[in-house]
């Protein structure tokens, strides 16, 4: 979501004069987009505003501003903390940025924008990508969430969730196509409810349907699901839907159903271990990816077996693990029984451990086969190396000509590593 946001920040400052550039020290406008989902996210953000500021001693022209999340949770407030910042502005108020500043720069004024957009407002100002051509790009498909898991932050920066209009979804996807673009990623905080609280539009499934038929696109992806939103109808696409990915990230948060139940989270361990096990019977070779959260409040020593057992049922081609980080205005932050800082570090140790088995394992099966892999540009490994993913969302290391950018074509996974593979083309007709 911050990535889309990202680039929406820099088409918009181009339409006014603003282009980017390498390091902070030749900016004349540095702006930090933040995410306030953990604490770790937030301290780093605050020590990057920190480095900013004797750039702003040495050059009072140089205008700081901050937007994102923790713009939104804190407003005005991040004014008086940095008395250098010159701009804040909130994650409904991206589209505010040339105005504000313009206004900066003409009367040398410190503003603050972090007013939520009512419905009619938001539907407006759905982040269209602008930038230059490539492969792969980002497409939002809804903003915000209603969820309210009691660990996150979510709902409370980003606002209730509201779906874009299919057709202009629809329309964006088709410019893509033109300009290039072969795979297409729809995101938002929970894309499977899609649709559903509007009236006359189509469900996700009928969405992606409807992707699945544009000429130019080879390849959809989607995320996040929410395993309590994942329907049936959802589930068959992977069967019939020939340009959907055998990839789906489906957070799964606990395998314990009283953690599961304390985060609001709104399905069981049984729903989610059916949810996989119609996932594998519709598309054999689906690969699934989740998120885990380590030491929520109150979760015992019998409820963290849980989740590594469910970890070594479902076997995960990859996980994102999290250390519960308690956030203000949650209500798991106000939950009694916070787990010691010492049982969450050594639970994570243990499960990153058990992970790191499963993932290797799971990579080290596709050596000796041949996958497709869309090439997205050259690699950062050099040497005259080409980059793509497999269908698995893998990253894929090979040397090859760059004429290849774009194209879909067979390679041979010669070595699997942690991140990524080796390969070699088998043929470039
Ligand atoms: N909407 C997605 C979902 O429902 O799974 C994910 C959104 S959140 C930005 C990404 C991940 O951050 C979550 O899946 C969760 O694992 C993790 N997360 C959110 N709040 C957290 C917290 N307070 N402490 C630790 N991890 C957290
Ligand atoms: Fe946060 Fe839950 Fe919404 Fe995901 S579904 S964004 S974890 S509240």
């Amino acid at each position: 979501m911050n990535v889309v946001d990202s680039e929406k920040i820099v088409s918009l400052l181009g339409q006014i004069g603003y282009h980017p550039v390498e390091m902070p020290d030749d900016a004349s406008l540095i702006l930090l987009n933040t995410c306030a989902v953990r604490d770790k996210a937030v301290r780093k953000a605050y020590g990057h505003l920190g480095r900013f500021k004797p750039l702003k001693d040495g050059d009072p022209n140089l205008i700081i501003g901050i937007g994102g999340c923790i713009a939104q949770q804190e407003g005005r407030e991040l004014l008086e903390k940095f008395p250098y910042l010159d701009l804040v502005f909130g994650t409904h108020n991206i589209h505010r940025l040339p105005e504000m500043v313009r206004r900066v720069e003409d009367e040398r004024v410190r503003c603050e924008e972090t007013r939520f957009l009512d419905d009619k407002e938001r539907l407006q100002q759905f982040p269209v990508r602008t930038g230059d051509s490539a492969v792969t790009r980002f497409v939002t498909v809804m903003q915000g969430c209603d969820n309210y898991c009691s660990y996150c932050v979510v709902p409370y920066v980003r606002g209730r969730e509201i779906s874009r209009p299919s057709g202009e979804i629809l329309s964006e996807i088709r410019d893509l196509a033109r300009i290039g673009v072969r795979e297409i990623t729809l995101i938002g905080q929970n894309v499977n409810s899609y649709g559903i609280k509007a009236e006359h539009e189509l469900d996700f499934t009928g969405l992606l349907e409807k992707i699945n038929a544009l000429d130019g696109i080879e390849r959809i992806r989607f995320t996040t699901s929410h395993p309590k939103d994942l329907s049936d109808s959802l589930i068959e696409c992977f069967a019939k839907l020939e340009k959907l990915c055998w990839h789906l990230h489906l957070p799964v948060q606990s395998g314990s159903n009283s953690v599961l139940r304390a985060m609001n989270r709104g399905y069981t361990r049984e729903h989610y271990l059916t949810l996989v096990r119609k996932l594998k019977q519709a598309c054999p070779k689906i690969r699934l990816s989740s998120d885990v959260i380590v030491g929520f409040p109150g979760e015992t020593d019998e409820d963290f077996e849980q989740t590594m057992s469910l970890l070594e049922e479902v076997r995960f081609a990859e996980i994102y693990s999290f250390i519960f980080s308690p956030r203000r205005g949650t209500t798991a932050a106000e939950m009694m029984d916070q787990t010691s800082a010492e049982t969450k570090q050594s639970r994570f140790d243990r499960m990153l451990e058990l992970q790191r088995n499963i993932s290797e394992n799971t990579w080290e099966q596709d050596v000796g086969t041949v996958c497709d892999v869309l090439i997205e540009g050259t690699s950062k490994q050099g040497q005259g190396q080409l980059f793509g993913r497999t269908t698995w969302n893998r990253i894929v290391n090979f040397t090859g000509p760059e004429k290849l950018i774009g194209q879909s074509v067979p390679v041979k996974i010669v070595r699997s590593y942690r991140n990524s593979q080796l390969g070699e083309v088998c043929r470039t007709s």
